[in-house]
């Protein structure tokens, strides 16, 4: 008798714990919202539209709500609420230029941005096995600046797996730097918001100018898991649209003569466009690199082949951006 109950204390003890740590897990990886790249933008569905051939606009609806909330277990759907800031975010227009737009020119260091990380996991899908955005862009970005180190490259991360400035940090550097910084953009209360990430990386670069940022992500559409391919963004009214514009048509066409995919170049305006391509004082594009949605597209997100092929095409297109910069 006594062991039974013994047994049966065990078995809710076990239950308790099983019950925090499911808790656990959805507090840290909760579903990602490809929108806080965005801004004011919070249910966009950021894969835009599923052809090629279908132009961007600003007048397009919002497309289905929060794709990636869509594909989150069950157990998470309180941490994406939690996890959501509330839109205060003013209205937005393009600051007055108060930074040399040319400082890129005679850096060879390349900024690496690891798409989300610590509380924001990013997207996922069925087909990547519990794996999370943010994981994949990791390795990814440690690939290319490993590539570009080879190839003569300064290289930066601006997200290093270990540790990230908090905002007193990054708005004090800042400020020091005469930058200006919007309190109501990085107090979001939300681990690496796409604004601390885009102000420090301003910031670093405020110090040494960089040639260009990278920010690499994978896509997620779930109520089109046909769509697969590779999407590049630059905003193309920021004091870099021009050098920008150029990587990211590079860029374009080396990954479609490589790859033979689907490959969509998006020139957004600043107020479509994703926070770290029109934020960034140097030239700076986002490459949603393939779609978790896609069982193609998954599989070779684990393929160490394609990764390093995918990464070799990524520097040849810096390569060649390097020697047509102006
Ligand atoms: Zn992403």
């Amino acid at each position: 008798m006594k062991s039974l109950r013994a047994r049966f204390i065990a078995i809710i003890l076990t239950a308790i714990l099983a019950a925090s740590l499911i808790s656990c897990a959805a507090t840290v990886s909760g579903p990602g919202k490809e929108s806080l790249y965005r801004e004011g933008e919070i249910e966009t569905d950021p894969a835009g539209p599923a052809t090629e051939t279908e132009l961007p606009t600003d007048t397009e609806p919002a497309a289905v709500p929060a794709t990636e909330t869509d594909t989150a277990p069950a157990t998470d759907t309180g941490a994406a609420t939690e996890t959501e800031p509330a839109d205060t975010t003013p209205p937005d227009v393009p600051p007055e230029i108060n930074y040399d737009v040319n400082a890129h020119l005679g850096s060879n260091t390349v900024l690496i941005d690891a798409g989300h990380g610590y509380a924001d996991p990013g997207c996922t899908s069925k087909y990547l096995g519990g794996v999370y955005e943010m994981t994949i862009t990791y390795d990814m970005a440690c690939l290319l600046r490993d590539e570009l180190n080879k190839r003569g490259y300064q290289t930066v991360m601006l997200r290093d797996g270990e540790s990230f400035p908090n905002e007193g940090e990054i708005a004090s550097r800042a400020r020091a730097l005469g930058m200006t910084v919007k309190e109501n953009n990085i107090n979001e209360n939300y681990i690496f918001h796409a604004y601390e990430r885009t102000l420090w990386a301003d910031v670093m670069n405020r110090d040494t100018p960089f040639a260009l940022m990278i920010s690499l992500h994978v896509n997620s559409l779930p109520s089109a898991e046909e769509v697969r391919g590779t999407e590049i963004y630059h905003c193309v009214d920021n004091g870099c649209a021009a050098p920008s514009e150029l990587l990211a048509t590079i860029i374009e066409e080396h990954v479609r003569s490589d790859f033979g995919v689907r490959v969509r170049r998006d020139g957004t305006v600043w107020s479509d466009s994703y926070i770290v391509t029109k934020w960034t004082e140097m030239p700076s594009v986002l490459v949603e690199m393939a779609y978790s949605t896609n069982p193609d597209d998954a599989k070779l997100l684990f393929d160490e082949e394609w990764r390093k092929e995918y990464v070799d095409t990524l520097a040849d297109s810096i390569d060649e951006y390097m020697s047509k910069r102006g």
